[in-house]
């Protein structure tokens, strides 16, 4: 559950970093409560609690290949002739024990008849039904798969806090688990606020522009492994923004909205923020993506987390990969909220405001170790977003970063570590 307090209600007019904006909001999320869901819905999500192995897997020993179960003793030197003595395939149980001198045919997956310790692969053989010859001499306890060889009954074999890749859900799987206890997983509610933005099959009128962010930020949301409520476009009034907060509040665990957070005439996110609830801080050095509010929404004992980005479309997805995604990680349950990063020879000369943490949108190629801008910079330029593989952090401090100095890239590509 969040964590925010809601009577801190007060804007700080000083700029945060993005290290103390991120510390801030990761310290007033938390992990949602536990719940199980179907097996197939876990995909990415964090395991809630440790599982334990409930019998061996696999469960009963069985032949790696295709051939003969025999005993090593009788085929460590070749050729080597052995009676047949029958067949047992993948899904049925062996009549019989194999002896001395004695060979049963075998398909991979069939359990190992008693008395044989050793499978020799029809390749090495002449494959015959009655009598079988041994053509390569085969080491004892070869293509034999044990009994618990995988899993060992009882033991733990995923830990909580596990992030539930299709490996960890076909081994799950193995162990029965058709239903899986999780970290839950937010749902989003996402808005557009601006009395100029239309929806998409709108025909569009003087200054109306087609609402963008509402689709990539929900989209962003899907891509964090949580669920999007996409709610509508808010017009600029008080009223119109306080009855869709109201109404997301009571449908997710955290909102996110854009546009109207600036100083504008019509910027009216903050002050109906802080009447639903609070708001802890509203401005950020960087760019793009200054103005940001952070805050919480009360709905009785709830406390809704909620993002104010900014409208510009590059800044808001920029300030929902810079902040929101971490939060909902850690909602989620993940204790690494951090994409790689990387280093790499900056390709274009780079200029920025000095007191301001300036992310391009780059292009890296890891080969040559190099990073190039994907062009205009424009924190409207969505375009900017899409040729992009990686943000370029390039900090306060300076105004320029020259060609081919080396810069620190955020690989917006590649999922965080494992944790
Ligand atoms: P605002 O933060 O509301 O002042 O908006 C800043 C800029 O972003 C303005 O040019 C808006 O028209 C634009 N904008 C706001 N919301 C959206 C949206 N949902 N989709 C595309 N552009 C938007
Ligand atoms: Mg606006």
């Amino acid at each position: 559950m969040a964590t925010i307090s809601a009577t801190s209600a007060k804007a700080s007019t000083k700029d945060q970093t993005v290290a103390e904006a991120l510390s801030r909001i990761l310290g007033a999320v938390a992990p949602l409560p536990a719940r199980e869901v179907a097996l197939l819905d876990s995909l990415g999500a964090v395991l809630a609690s440790d599982v334990r192995a409930p019998q061996d897997v696999p469960p009963f020993r069985n032949s790696a290949m295709d051939g003969y179960a025999v005993r090593g003793s009788d085929v460590a030197t070749a050729p080597a002739r052995l009676t047949v003595i029958g067949n047992v395939a993948a899904g049925s149980a062996p009549t019989r024990a194999v002896g001395g001198g004695e060979a049963m045919r075998v398909m991979t997956g069939a359990p190992m008849p008693d008395g044989a310790d050793t499978v020799v692969r029809v390749e090495d053989t002449d494959n015959r039904m009655d009598t079988v010859t041994i053509t390569v001499a085969t080491p004892a306890g070869l293509s034999v798969r044990q009994a618990g060889e995988d899993l060992r009954s009882g033991e733990v074999v995923l830990r909580e806090g596990t992030v539930l890749r299709a490996a960890e859900i076909g081994v799950l799987a193995t162990m029965g688990r058709s239903r899986v206890s999780i970290v839950g997983r937010p749902r989003v509610a996402v808005l557009s606020t601006g009395d100029e933005v239309v929806e998409l099959d709108a025909n569009i009128g003087p200054g109306q522009i087609r609402d963008a962010n509402r689709y990539s930020l929900a989209s962003a949301v899907r891509a964090a492994g949580c669920e999007p409520v996409v709610g509508g476009i808010v017009p600029d009034t008080t009223d119109d923004l306080r009855r869709a907060l109201r109404d997301a509040t009571s449908r997710a665990d955290v909102i996110v909205t854009s546009g109207g957070v600036s100083v504008g005439d019509h910027d009216h996110v903050k002050p109906v923020m802080s009447e639903l609830g609070s708001i802890e801080f509203w401005a950020i050095a960087i760019r793009p993506g200054r103005p940001l509010a952070f805050g919480a929404v009360r709905d009785g004992d709830r406390s809704i987390p909620i993002f104010g980005l900014p409208g510009n479309p590059v800044s808001s997805l920029l300030t929902f990969e810079l902040f929101v995604r971490p939060a909902l990680l850690r909602m989620s349950g993940r204790t690494n909220v951090e994409r790689p990063r990387a280093k790499a020879k900056l390709l274009d000369t780079q200029k920025k405001p000095k007191h301001l943490r300036f992310f391009a949108r780059g292009i890296y190629d890891a080969e040559t170790g190099t990073v190039k801008t994907t062009g205009p910079q424009g924190s409207s330029i969505l375009r900017s977003m899409s040729l992009a593989n990686c943000l370029i952090d390039l900090p306060e401090g300076r105004d320029t970063y020259q060609a081919g100095e080396t810069v620190e890239v955020i690989l917006t590509e590649h999922p965080e570590p494992r944790s």
